[in-house]
């Protein structure tokens, strides 16, 4: 954690430096992720994936010591969606930060168009995977500036039709000043649901092949969370999407389920085969489902 004596001045800085970075959001995470744990080869490729076909095969990964990962494979073909489900702890966003590559695998690999990540350059890696993270980060700016941290050359018109993807339309037009309002600082004036729109038409606009959601687990009321999925639903449409999820109610559409219980995958399927199998992702469904009180799918 940040100590409480770091000077006022050190943190304007440290703002700046991370905004001047989010040209590219996801730079956020080598920022506050301490030093880069991964080079760039002599030769690395410098063309980023165009496809968007995912493999991870026998992906074993420990932080220090401690195991994470234990032999994970799964395949992701272009276009398609995946969904990560599990406990807390259980290695859901892991999996994300490997395919970002902030760390390298222990054993096995991931490609992408199959191409082992680590030949290609980060840039060029980083460039054809848009995420949008389990915290948002806003700045206090417009609406519309935030979401140009997508790519940050984009036009007005690529700008409203990101809104529009995300499902942000109706929330822009009943601000005062609609797509040029503030957000507020650390965006205090956005529920958690709008936040998390703001950070799917960043990822719109970023236009890369592969679309990474990391569901917040903050707690959404079902109309947020309605509007999310609708949102996340339109965006997903012509990526590949690799989703973790907390509500599963979010993932019932995913091509295939991966249920991961401490770093491994103990099921996969899609909603309806993992519900008929009567495992771990059953259990967690009703469990889910005796919660809110909602009738059984
Ligand atoms: P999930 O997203 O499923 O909740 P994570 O992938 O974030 O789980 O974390 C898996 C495990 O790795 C957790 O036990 C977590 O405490 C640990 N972990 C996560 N990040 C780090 C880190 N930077 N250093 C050490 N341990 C970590
Ligand atoms: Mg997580």
């Amino acid at each position: 954690m940040m100590q409480l004596f770091i000077p006022l001045n050190f943190l304007g800085f440290v703002y700046r430096e991370i905004r001047g970075a989010l040209a590219n959001i996801e730079r956020m995470f080598d920022i506050l992720d301490k030093q880069p744990q991964v080079l760039d080869s002599d030769d690395a490729i410098e063309i980023s994936p165009t496809i968007g076909t995912i493999k991870f095969t026998d992906v074993s990964f420990q932080y220090d010591q401690r195991p994470i990962l234990n032999s994970v494979s799964f395949e992701v073909p272009a276009g398609k969606k995946i969904a990560v489900v599990g406990d807390s702890g259980a290695g859901k966003s892991t999996i994300i930060k490997l395919l970002f590559r902030f760390y390298d695998v222990a054993s096995g690999a991931i490609t992408i168009d199959g191409i082992d990540v680590r030949h290609f350059s980060q840039q060029a890696l980083r460039r054809a995977i848009a995420v949008v993270p389990q915290d948002t980060v806003l700045f206090n700016d417009s609406i519309y500036e935030n979401i140009r941290y997508g790519r940050a050359d984009a036009t007005h018109d690529e700008i409203v039709a990101a809104v529009k993807l995300a499902h942000l339309s109706d929330f822009i037009e009943s601000l005062p000043d609609k797509g040029n309002t503030k957000v507020g600082e650390r965006g205090l004036k956005l529920s958690g649901g709008e936040k998390q729109r703001v950070a799917i038409a960043r990822a719109v606009l970023k236009g890369s092949p592969i679309l990474v959601f990391d569901e917040a687990t903050s707690s959404l009321d079902s109309r947020s969370e309605q509007a999310i999925l609708s949102a996340l639903r339109d965006a997903a449409k012509g990526h590949t999407s690799l989703v973790v999820a907390h509500r599963l109610s979010t993932i019932i559409d995913a091509d295939q389920i991966v249920v991961l219980s401490k770093g491994k995958i103990v099921e996969h399927g899609t909603h309806v085969s993992l519900l008929a199998k009567q495992g771990l992702y059953a259990r967690l469904w009703h469990i889910q489902h005796e919660q809110q009180n909602l009738p059984h799918a």
